[in-house]
């Protein structure tokens, strides 16, 4: 392992850090480098401008070594001047003291105890956080505090912490999810090469709820040409269903500045037939057209529905979710 002093005002804004960064490089993860820092705040207020169903955030780590190509996360990856590709993959910046940060932040008296979003910029659960596990501590803080939650992954390293989930539904409203956007094999070796597979997740699903934690299936993102089909969407709506999802939840994948240019790289070099068609659905806007969005959604919903699986719309309007002890409590 190697650690190495990286002068602050090189790459952070110094107003939000609380100390140096160290540039750190570990032989048990290859390829990857972590910057730790020590943030000054750790509670995200979302602009309200947004049209997100939360209004506070925590986000312990910048960058994303699940590498989904497809990232809307990317381009905050280009504010500390890094690049939104392979930067983004590999130079994680992780909140080292996010834990006490946040104790501190939710024991002031003005602390409202909203509902906190984890996982909506990069992923709480990526690789780095079994080697941080700061998340152990943030949920045991907003238990405490009580304060509601949600969490949305990828990574099958939620179960690691299932326990303090479970621990924590006993005080406060808990919600889970899994991000499953298809459960194409193939696909997901050449688009996520970062993540568990899609039928790991869709069993981290399984376990949470089987601990009575009810947890969704986000449908996202729906790859335009490549799972819009019936038979993808299907398959995935099914897999779904047999993982005891709660709801599903699908999203069509939108094109920012940063993933962008690194999704349609790569869709350029292995589906260069489907470029057309993207010029025709993102060539104005990084969003596919109300239409075709409108479209896809609909299919999702009636499959769900025939699957058993509860409407979106349910759990879009209000994430209200607690385990099973609180509701028999
Ligand atoms: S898991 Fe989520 S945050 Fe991480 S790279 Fe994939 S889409 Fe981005």
């Amino acid at each position: 392992m190697r650690i190495d002093a990286e002068p602050t005002d090189t790459l952070f804004d110094s107003r939000f850090l609380d100390g140096p960064a160290r540039r750190v490089v570990s032989p048990n993860f290859a390829g990857i480098t972590f910057f730790e820092i020590r943030a000054r705040s750790i509670l995200n207020r979302v602009p309200e401008t947004s049209r997100v169903p939360f209004r506070w955030t925590i986000n312990p780590y910048r960058g994303c070594s699940h590498a989904c190509r497809y990232c809307f996360a990317r381009n905050t990856h280009t504010y500390l001047d890094f690049d939104a590709g392979a930067d983004f993959d590999s130079k994680i910046v992780v909140k080292i003291n996010a834990v006490d940060v946040l104790r501190r932040e939710l024991a002031r008296p003005t602390w409202g105890r909203e509902h906190v979003a984890m996982g909506t910029n990069v992923d709480c659960y990526q690789r780095a956080e079994g080697r941080y596990r700061l998340m152990p501590g943030i949920i045991d803080a907003l238990a405490e505090f009580h304060t509601p939650f949600s969490i949305l992954t990828k990574g099958s390293l939620i179960l690691r912490d299932i326990d303090h989930l479970v621990n924590a539904a006993r005080r406060v409203e808990v919600a889970t999810a899994v991000s499953v956007g298809f459960v194409d094999l193939d696909l997901w070796r050449d688009v996520e090469p970062g993540t568990p597979s899609p039928f790991v997740r869709l069993d981290v699903c399984r376990t949470l709820t089987d601990a009575g934690l009810r947890c969704g299936v986000l449908l996202a993102p729906i790859l335009p040409g490549l799972t819009d089909d019936d038979e993808h969407l299907a398959a995935t709506v099914h897999a779904a269903a047999k993982a005891g999802a709660s709801h599903i939840t699908p999203i069509v994948l939108h094109l920012r500045p940063g993933a962008r240019e690194w999704y349609l790289g790569w869709l350029s070099e292995r589906h260069p037939e489907l470029v057309p068609l993207y010029q025709r659905l993102y060539g104005r806007s990084a969003y596919a057209p109300a239409g075709y969005q409108a479209w896809v959604s609909r299919r999702v919903t009636d499959l769900a529905v025939r699957a058993g699986i509860g409407a979106a719309d349910e759990a879009q309007r209000a994430p209200r979710w607690r385990d099973r002890t609180r509701r028999s409590a």
